[in-house]
């Protein structure tokens, strides 16, 4: 790995300093998805943010019927939390297991990975990304492959999710990796029903035919007429177009099934 300079500041206000102050500096969290990625010499920065000393960033607090998770709050945190179990179950089940103690929320999403978890989460149950900057909801944060609404100096703080009337999620695995072959998050929310799949595309997207379905009435049942598309969907060595697609709707029918 190349050389770099190695920040751990104490607050908000000292990260985002070190962060505007050379051109190619990076945060990193968990460091899951950064350090191999630097080890294949495919980012090389030349400063790393080290936000783990930042307490204001951890942890989970159920206000009303809104559950925030701070960004630096791990998959197993989010997934052992008794506030995340009772508001929202389909959430704590969402971490993978391998990486689940330094891998952060706020890595995940910032990341966007096509085959991450936590993209469905945040745009199935309508949540809001909280920044140093701005609020951004989840149907505005989501760009492309591995491209999301945050400007390069910006910090993702926190996610507030809504309580769903209820949601589910269900996931076909890379049986190698556990990365999202596909998965979908179906939830019931105050705005309406909400499908987001992940692993099937470039990026995380809303299924609206689905969507539609659901809200005539929200069973499996009710998606045995929808027709998945696979144009555009991911073809690679894992599976073809038409296989992940497929999977869209055998995945939704079990998140369905699930959901509570
Ligand atoms: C073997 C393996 C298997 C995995 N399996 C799965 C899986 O099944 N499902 C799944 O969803 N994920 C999976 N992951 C991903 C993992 O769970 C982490 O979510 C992911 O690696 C990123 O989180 P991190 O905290 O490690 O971020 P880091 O690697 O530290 O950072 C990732 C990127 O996000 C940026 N970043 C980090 N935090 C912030 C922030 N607060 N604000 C702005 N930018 C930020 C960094 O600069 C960097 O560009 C897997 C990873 C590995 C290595």
């Amino acid at each position: 790995m190349h050389d770099f300079t190695y920040h751990r500041p104490t607050n908000l206000a000292d990260a985002a300093k070190a962060l505007g102050g050379a051109s190619e500096a990076k945060i990193i969290a968990g460091g899951m998805t950064l350090v191999p990625t630097m080890k294949q010499r495919l980012a090389s920065p030349s400063d790393l943010i080290d936000l783990a000393g930042i307490a204001e960033l951890k942890g989970i607090k159920l206000e009303g019927s809104t559950v925030t998770v701070g960004a630096m709050t791990t998959h197993a945190e989010v997934a052992d939390s008794a506030d995340v179990k009772k508001a929202i179950p389909a959430l704590a089940g969402i971490g993978d297991p391998q990486v689940r103690h330094r891998g952060t929320i706020g890595g995940s999403i910032s990341n966007n990975d096509p085959a991450a978890d936590y993209p469905a989460a945040i745009l199935g149950l309508d949540a809001t990304i909280v920044t140093n900057k701005r609020k951004i909801k989840a149907d505005d944060f989501f760009k492309g492959m591995f491209e999301t609404a945050l400007a390069g100096d910006e910090i993702v703080t926190s996610v507030s999710f809504p309580k769903p009337e209820k949601a589910g999620y269900a996931k076909f695995p890379n049986p190698a990796s556990r990365y999202a072959m596909v998965g979908v998050m179906v939830a019931k929310t105050a705005g309406g029903v909400r499908v987001a799949v992940t692993g099937a595309g470039p990026s995380v997207f809303r299924q609206k035919d689905m969507e539609k379905a659901l809200s005539g009435s929200f069973s499996a049942d009710a998606l045995k007429g929808v027709t998945v598309d696979s144009n555009g969907l991911n073809s690679d060595i894992h599976g073809a177009a038409d296989y992940r697609a497929h999977l869209v709707g055998v995945m939704a029918g079990r998140a369905v099934a699930a959901a509570k």
